[in-house]
């Protein structure tokens, strides 16, 4: 038995869930006639009362065309040091719009508005150049799954609007936020401009993300998307898994949340961590102590058939999923106290 934790991307189709794939009607989605991408681009706008949505094959790409929507060659995009679109998209954010970064230094992935409202450049300086939007990531990949304060993002939000910039959420992990903080798609749906979700990750789709908007941005984005090669033909085979998977896979996150709680309670107690990050959703990141490296406590995990990702030379990360079954959870618990 391998107990894959590296990432909640690592997961295969459930048997319900590629029922639901065998049974889907397809069309071609480059003409709008797939029924099941239409189908679950209207369910996933509706969760988030949003008016539109958009189905793309990975959230790297609902993160970029968002970003081209919102920014000019030039522009600046404000976001947290850490962030997924800036440090894990290939350089997309130069690469696909011409824009520049300013980088926060955030409690975990999580920004202020405080920060953000110093971040903004003046408008009537000619040396800046022209903030136009605010990157939100909710959770925060690298923070280890931390779940920004609702409050903070609509004060945010307020910042975004006084100042004329957009205001885009990368959540493609937002549903472990939701289930985790008692929050619903809807009062996102409010604040942000645009917001891209991933079906792949703890929603345990083989492939797809969703970028949501409004009627005009999505339309736009949907130019974008077939520039950037994105458009799917029959693609309603995937769109039925994302469908069956926001139908029955997003309270069951809860377990994913206490498995990952049970694992960092029994790393907490061990001479070779040297600290874990508080576990609010399914991402356990902890530091090593010397003499240990993230590389030899991968390895002598491995030895024990559980893998683990070092995400640094001292520190490594565990991401609890959908294949992970309460028999592994203890089977790495075990394995754990005698490492
Ligand atoms: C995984 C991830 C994405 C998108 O990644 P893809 O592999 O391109 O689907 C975006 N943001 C965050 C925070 C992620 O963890």
């Amino acid at each position: 038995m391998i107990i894959d934790f590296r990432s909640d991307t690592v997961t295969k189709p459930t048997k319900g869930m590629l029922d639901a794939m065998m049974r889907a009607k397809v069309g071609d989605d480059v003409f709008g006639e797939d029924p099941s991408i239409n189908e679950l681009e209207s369910l996933a706008a509706s969760m988030f009362s949003m008016e539109e949505a958009v189905f793309c094959p990975s959230g790297t790409m609902t993160n970029q065309i968002a970003i081209k929507c919102h920014t000019q060659p030039g522009d600046e995009v404000i976001c947290d040091e850490t962030a997924h679109v800036y440090q894990y998209e290939g350089g997309g954010i130069a690469f696909n719009s011409g824009a520049s970064v300013k980088l926060i230094h955030g409690d975990r992935g999580r920004i202020s508005a405080a920060q953000v409202a110093l971040a903004i450049n003046n408008t009537e300086d000619a040396h800046k150049a022209l903030t136009s939007l605010v990157c939100l990531e909710n959770t925060s990949n690298r923070g280890g799954g931390s779940c920004y304060n609702f409050e903070e993002i609509k004060k945010i939000k307020e910042v975004c609007r006084t100042n004329k910039l957009a205001f885009h959420l990368d959540g493609a992990r937002l549903f472990n936020a939701l289930v985790a903080k008692k929050e619903t798609a809807e009062q996102y749906g409010q604040v942000f401009d645009s917001i891209s979700i991933c079906l792949s990750k703890s929603l345990g789709c083989p492939v797809g993300s969703l970028l949501l908007g409004k009627k005009d941005l999505i339309k736009k984005a949907r130019r974008i998307r077939k520039a950037f090669g994105g458009g799917m033909r029959q693609g309603g085979f995937l769109a039925a898994a994302g469908i069956y998977a926001l139908k029955n896979h997003i309270t069951r996150q809860a377990e994913d949340h206490a498995h990952a709680r049970l694992i960092a309670e029994a790393l907490t107690k061990k001479d070779f961590v040297e600290a874990v990050l508080p576990v609010e959703t399914n991402i356990i990141i902890f530091s090593i102590r010397q003499p240990h490296t993230a590389k030899s406590i991968v390895q002598k995990m491995k030895e024990n058939n559980i893998i683990g990702y070092a995400i640094t030379p001292v520190s490594v990360r565990l991401v609890t999923h959908l294949d992970i079954r309460p028999e592994m959870v203890q089977r790495t618990i075990e394995t754990i106290k005698h490492l």
